[in-house]
């Protein structure tokens, strides 16, 4: 019998593994600079959780939920995205909430049932913050900067920030029943999907990308022309903070985005060089979600980024992710396999006293070969030096694989230790 990875799913394998675990320390770093702390939810929750936020009407809640019943019959759900979990922590764990505002992100992989093209699969990963507890425009702004600070560092400058408002409680209703009266007048002209949407949730209409419906889109009413004054107010204070921060931004006024719980501000980031799939990421305001989910009344704000489609931007510009280790410990003789891997344990220097260097990376064999084949295998494995468990006690000889040449003896394994380190520096310096 033969298996394959599920339909929409992928392995990510050594030589790529190696940028998302760089994109992974670096967004650590960025998030710590910024003041932000991780918190890590379990891949499953109630699937109610998800009908409540996300909404009944989404395409997400509709279509796209993995839910399962465990075995006492309770109705479970893989996470498609990670706030509501995040919301659902921060009201169950009271010192989460000591901090005003709180600061909080997570990463990790999220689960949807869509159709697998480029860029979009069942499962992908995501890196998300939220801010909790502030309502001013300020907030907005900080988001905004993290996220595009973390595109930055992987070396992605180029971005437009598209920002718009969807109102509050007082305008969105207005809105929402203009927007209803202007598509049920065009209604014949809207896909299938859409006329269903009239019904449920015409805001999404905004979003369709079927051609046909693009022109009756275009002529819809603007949500800016109808925001009520203070969301007018904040949205005008959100873009000047941007511009305080030299963001560049541009209104979207049919920007809906994908999620029910977005109130006032949302925002999309899109990158250059991604095709279809151009948005990396987005997020927006969401005052009400902690309180309908019984909490106490916080004003908050999110982002979350595709990481799959961070990496897809970043491919060109990313060096090469060749990983070799710095030494082999090659066995002479068979019965010295022990011995050789306690001098790779040795050399590695794990137990040793902390140094500020890195650890020297270093592999033994333990598949039995014999002393021919572990130097075949030690220059497969792109090692830069081959070291040998002596025969006796004349010493450790060392060769260096890429120039072709033994080198001195060293007496000790310490000092092999030393030796090694300080040719890695010197190798490295002259690169
Ligand atoms: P959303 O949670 O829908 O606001 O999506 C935020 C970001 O997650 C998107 O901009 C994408 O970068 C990424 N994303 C969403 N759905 C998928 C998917 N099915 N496959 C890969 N990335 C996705």
């Amino acid at each position: 019998m033969k298996f394959q990875v599920p339909r929409g799913t992928r392995d990510i394998l050594p030589g790529e593994v190696e940028r998302w675990q760089r994109l992974e320390t670096r967004t650590h770093q960025t998030m710590a600079i910024y003041g932000y702390r991780e918190v890590r939810t379990p891949i499953f929750e109630a699937t109610e959780l998800f009908v409540r936020s996300v909404g009944e009407a989404t395409d997400i809640v509709r279509k796209e939920l993995y839910t399962f019943e465990d075995r006492k019959g309770r109705s479970l759900t893989l996470r498609p995205e990670g706030t509501a979990p995040l919301v659902r922590a921060y009201i169950e764990n009271a010192p989460v909430r000591a901090e005003i505002p709180a600061r909080l992100y997570y990463m990790g992989p999220m689960f949807r049932y869509e159709r697998p093209q480029a860029g979009r699969y069942r499962q992908f990963w995501q890196i998300g913050a939220e801010l909790l507890g502030s309502a001013k425009p300020e907030a907005d702004a900080e988001m905004i900067d993290l996220f595009r600070s973390i595109l930055w560092d992987v070396g992605l400058k180029d971005v437009t920030v598209l920002l718009n408002s969807l109102g509050d409680s007082v305008c969105r209703p207005r809105y929402r029943e203009a927007i209803r009266d202007y598509f049920t007048a065009h209604k014949e002209q809207l896909c299938g999907d859409c006329k269903e949407r009239l019904d449920t949730n015409p805001l999404r209409i905004l979003d369709c990308k079927v051609p046909s419906c693009a022109p009756v889109i275009a002529g819809a009413p603007n949500v800016l022309d109808s925001l009520c004054d203070p969301c007018a107010e904040h949205f005008g204070a959100v873009k000047r903070a941007l511009d305080g921060l030299g963001i560049r931004h541009e209104a979207a006024p049919r920007l809906v985005r994908g999620l029910d719980y977005y109130t006032r501000t949302v925002f999309e980031i899109q990158v250059a060089g991604l095709g279809a799939q151009n948005a990396v990421g987005g997020g927006g305001r969401y005052d009400q979600l902690v309180k309908e989910f019984g909490g106490p009344d916080t004003p908050a704000i999110g982002f979350s980024i595709g990481m799959e489609r961070l990496l897809l931007a970043t491919v060109s510009s990313a060096a090469g992710t060749a990983f070799a280790p710095d030494a082999c410990v090659v066995a002479l003789e068979a019965d010295a396999a022990i011995e050789a891997q306690e001098l790779a344990r040795r050399l590695r220097g794990q137990h040793e006293a902390p140094e500020d260097r890195e650890p020297l990376r270093v592999v033994v064999d333990v598949a039995g070969r014999s002393a021919n084949a572990q130097m075949k295998w030690a220059s497969k494995t792109g090692a830069r030096w081959a070291v040998f468990v002596p025969k006796g006690s004349d010493g450790y000889a060392v060769r260096d694989m890429a120039l072709g040449k033994d080198e001195a003896r060293q007496a000790t394994q310490e000092g092999l230790r030393r030796w090694l380190l300080e040719r890695r520096d010197r190798v490295e310096a002259q690169r």
